[in-house]
């Protein structure tokens, strides 16, 4: 009887660990573990302990008996992936202990708050004495987390729960509102600590560069999606639902995220974390229908399975796509050749594929958005009162570190920057991967950094811990 993992699956591998027999892969080790969209366990070595269930921060595991029949997929996912010949081979490394060879106490900075800098921390934390301070700009901490997760997505958002445990051990101290940069340097923190590590993310959205961005109606997905989770910095934003047909430029996650958010009753939102406002003017919202459109074809969408069962399966709304535009083979075709026949839902989104951007159309408001085949070069105009680009986040420069332009990261080597500063998560890799692909990259980068600790590379702090909590008293008392 196995177990099957769904939709909600973080692929933080926490289950990996906690299973006894070893099914489920691929594990942070195997070569294919940052590129799976999700965690499979093999449903004919599975022993059916339930490790995985209690292990898994998300409740993305179930018995094969309790799954409905929109998460049968994920059944076959798991057979599909155990099946000879694989690409890859199924290996078990164990991941060994960290192990601290000086009677120092580390004293680590880590500057952000979500997932990257909180599995970071988890993995100090494993090394007897050692301390974690950890600096967030916002009032609240967990970054993307909590104001990145769609409200909806209940069990993603659970996450939070392992790490409110992580900020509770001893040795942690979270420090909210102070921006490094701006109230302290990295050479104080150098000063304070033996190492600092950034886990800043990728705050900036990329922009879309075609005539017409900018146009009143014309936004970024991501500021959107901050602005439905409260963030602070966007709670004020305004966003023009008064018309009837919204348009999403690019097909990953964020995408079908902002598509399924402006076309679900939002009756089903309402004891959601979303924010008051946004629900407010999503009651009052006139868009019926969402276009989300992809440069390339089905196969190579950018929304993973998992997003996609979840997004078909969210009553009221009719998913479709145009027979002609859908090409390839493999599971993301296969569902959007199956979709439920549409004329149930009060709302719609309809996928459109190998059409990229070329104008946006208007003048005073968007009134549209003009596109060109990829395949063709043939060109559609689709009408729309509100644009969203949704093509992904690009990382910011960090005050006094090297910046790779190109790719938007801190160059580094295995989260090494230099002795002494690391980088882990998204400013580490760049945009991709899912919440949990953020613990075994900080596994990586804490080991780097312990083995600097191990070698003597690192300066120890020439300050006491009180001198830092003094600063910071005073940073508070200057503020007010
Ligand atoms: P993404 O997955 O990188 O998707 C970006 C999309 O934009 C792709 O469709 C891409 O097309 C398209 N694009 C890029 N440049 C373009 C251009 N100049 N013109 C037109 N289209 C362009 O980014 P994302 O959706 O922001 O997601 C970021 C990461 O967060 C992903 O790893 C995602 O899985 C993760 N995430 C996960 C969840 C979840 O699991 N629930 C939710 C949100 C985000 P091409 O594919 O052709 O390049």
């Amino acid at each position: 009887m196995p177990h099957v993992i769904t939709q909600s699956c973080c692929s933080d591998a926490s289950c990996v660990y906690a299973c006894p027999v070893n099914c489920i892969h691929p594990t942070p080790d195997e070569p294919d573990f940052l590129s799976a969209e999700m965690l499979y366990i093999d449903p004919k070595t599975c022993v059916d302990c339930g490790a995985c269930t209690s292990a898994c921060p998300v409740d993305a595991i179930k018995p094969h008996t309790k799954i409905d029949a929109s998460e049968k997929v994920f059944l076959t996912l798991s057979e599909d992936f155990y099946r000879e010949p694989r690409k890859y081979p199924i290996l078990a490394k164990p991941v060994p202990r960290l192990e601290v060879s000086t009677p120092d106490r580390l004293r680590v900075a880590i500057v952000g708050s979500g997932p990257a800098a909180m599995y970071a921390a988890d993995e100090i934390l494993t090394i007897p004495g050692a301390t974690v301070n950890m600096f967030e700009r916002l009032p609240k901490p967990y970054g993307l987390a909590r104001f990145g997760v769609a409200p909806d997505h209940k069990r993603t958002r659970q996450v939070s729960q392992q790490f409110d445990d992580i900020a509770a051990r001893s040795g942690f101290q979270l420090y909210t509102g102070i921006e490094i940069g701006k109230h302290l340097t990295q050479a104080e923190l150098l000063a304070h600590h033996h190492a600092v590590i950034y886990a800043v993310g990728a705050s900036a959205d990329r922009p879309l560069d075609v005539p017409g961005m900018g146009m009143p109606g014309t936004t970024s997905a991501t500021d959107f999606v901050a602005w439905y989770n409260g963030h602070p910095d966007f709670k004020d934003r305004e966003f023009d639902l008064s018309h009837n047909r919204a348009i999403v430029i690019g097909n990953g996650n964020v995408a079908l995220d902002v598509a399924r958010i402006l076309t679900i009753d939002p009756a089903r939102l309402a004891y959601s974390p979303i924010a008051t406002q946004a629900l407010d003017a999503l009651h009052d919202s006139k868009i019926e229908e969402v276009v989300v459109v992809g440069r390339r074809g089905a196969a190579n969408a950018a929304f993973t399975v998992p997003e996609l069962v979840g997004l078909c399966s969210t009553g009221g709304i009719d998913v479709s796509v145009r027979a002609d535009e859908l090409d390839g083979s493999g599971t993301k075709v296969d569902l959007l050749k199956n979709l439920p026949r549409i004329g149930t839902g009060t709302s719609k989104i309809e996928f459109r594929f190998w059409k990229t951007p070329v104008r946006i159309l208007g003048g005073e408001t968007v009134s549209g958005v003009e596109f060109s085949n990829t395949q063709t070069g043939e060109l559609e105009q689709i009408p729309a009162g509100l644009v969203l680009t949704s093509i992904g986040y690009q990382g910011r420069p960090v005050q006094d570190l090297p910046f790779d332009e190109t790719r938007g990261v801190v160059p580094n080597e295995d989260g090494r920057v230099s002795a002494g500063t690391y980088v882990t998560g998204w400013i580490k890799r760049g945009p991709s991967g899912f919440i949990g692909t953020n613990k075994s990259c900080a596994q990586e980068t804490v080991r780097a950094l312990v083995d600097d600790f191990n070698n003597g590379r690192l300066r120890a702090p020439g300050t006491r811990t009180r001198d830092l909590t003094a600063r910071i008293g005073r940073l508070r008392r200057d503020a007010r």
